[in-house]
């Protein structure tokens, strides 16, 4: 039997089709060399924004439409997990709807309510398949105890749950045993990582919180630095980026910062229930900067929050421009069901939030396209991802942009590079 997964989504869902191809590996699938082959169709949906349903539910149909006779299509997921009976019955053309966790391979379709309670295992501790890149992104928690004013995820992946170090470290020391040389850790909120463990007396020896909450994550990633090259840290909630954390990762010569900041306004920030403003955002960077110059900075923002003006739209640009980031996403704000903002009176016309996130990228990509260029002429190590594509420590696999090599470097390999050029996003480099 032969299984086709195609993944929609952030990262996290990424790591979640690896567990469940590691499953269907268990269960005697394989891989199918294309989804009109498979058996087993599987869409992991994604739920963040009505663009990503949107291109959820196309995948599903174009799936539906191109699939071989008697094969079974099943949709799992974020979009399963949030609208399971809905979306059972808006789509008669799937054969399952499972939610975090649950078999694909049920024998009868099962409709999943979307109020049950989050399960405490979900995918994390499944097998999954050897990686052919020589990085990999390991989960090290599902769910948030926190509740944004515009996310859902919450509702649907309900509160953090920990893995315990043991389990990380385990399913790490695989990855580096078959050929990975960097982990990119995620989770929805990575600096709050044992928070869970340590309030549920899971008997995780955790020490006590002398670094504001982030010890945990430190001795994670100190542990994780000593067994693999590098270990890049993604989601960083702002307030979780203690000094202590910070020259942790220093200290690990992974000099990245990925700040979940999502805007510079403080009023704007405090409706969105969330902490910090530009000036503290500002001094945080500065601080960092001033202990390692060569730091990159990566950061996520939303235009059209409920209640955004003019004036919140000046202070991000103000923001953008002096803190000078690295990389920068922006998101237009959708109302999803089950957010504080979905209801709040003052919502933006998604026209106006497009006019603003078109001009705050433009900004952003010029500040990108020179943080790029100041790179020509350095010496960067460079770990070879595919023939002709590696990354430093500055770009973030699948996110940021690539550095383009020759191709007759071995992938897995670690080579000093000098950049010879810039154009926008990605350089190209010369080994030495
Ligand atoms: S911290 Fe992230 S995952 Fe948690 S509620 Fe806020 S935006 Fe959602």
């Amino acid at each position: 039997m032969q299984y086709w997964v195609e993944t929609l989504g952030c990262p996290k869902n990424h790591v979640d089709s690896d567990k469940l191809t590691g499953l269907l590996h268990t269960q005697g699938y394989t891989a199918a060399a294309s989804a009109e082959e498979a058996d087993l169709v599987v869409v992991n949906t994604c739920a963040f924004i009505e663009a990503a349903r949107e291109e959820s539910i196309e995948t599903v149909l174009a799936l539906a439409d191109v699939r071989q006779r008697g094969a079974r299509l099943v949709v799992t997921g974020c979009m399963a997990e949030r609208y399971g009976d809905e979306l059972a019955d808006a789509l008669p053309e799937v054969d399952l709807v499972a939610r975090f966790g649950e078999s694909l391979i049920a024998p009868t379709p099962v409709t999943i309510g979307g109020r049950r309670k989050a399960p405490d295992f979900d995918l994390l501790n499944l097998p999954r398949p050897a990686t052919t890149a020589p990085w990999a992104y390991v989960k090290i928690a599902e769910g948030c105890d926190r509740r944004c004013g515009f996310c859902a995820i919450p509702t649907f992946r309900g509160d953090q749950r920990s893995r315990s170090t043991e389990e990380i470290l385990t399913e790490a020391r695989a990855l580096v045993a078959g050929g990975v040389k960097e982990i990119v850790l995620i989770a929805q909120d990575l600096a709050s990582w044992g928070h869970d463990r340590r309030r549920g007396k899971l008997g995780e020896a955790l020490e006590v919180l002398d670094s504001g909450g982030t010890q945990p994550l430190i001795e994670l990633t100190r542990t994780l630095s000593k067994e693999v090259e590098r270990v890049r840290l993604l989601y960083l909630y702002p307030s979780g980026l203690t000094q202590a954390l910070i020259d942790t990762i220093l200290e690990t010569n992974v000099p990245y910062f990925d700040l979940s900041l999502q805007h510079a306004s403080r009023p704007l920030l405090r409706g969105m229930k969330r902490w910090g403003d530009a000036d503290k955002f500002l001094d945080r960077i500065a601080a960092i900067r001033a202990s390692e110059p060569n730091a990159a900075f990566r950061s996520s923002f939303i235009l059209g929050y409920p209640g955004e003006t003019e004036d919140d739209q000046r202070q991000l640009i103000e923001f953008l421009e002096a803190a000078q980031l690295d990389w920068a996403g922006f998101f237009t704000y959708s109302a999803e069901d089950g957010t504080t903002s979905a209801s709040m009176a003052n919502q933006v016309p998604h026209e106006l939030a497009l006019e603003r996130l078109r001009e705050v990228s433009e900004i952003q990509d010029g500040i990108t396209a020179r943080r790029r260029d100041e790179l020509v002429g350095t010496t960067q190590r460079v770990l070879i991802d595919a023939p002709g594509v590696g990354r430093s420590v500055r770009e973030c696999p699948e996110i940021d942009g690539i550095i383009r090599v020759s191709p007759l470097l071995p992938v897995g390999s670690l080579v000093d590079c000098v950049i010879t050029a810039s154009y926008g996003t990605d350089l190209e480099a010369t080994a030495l």
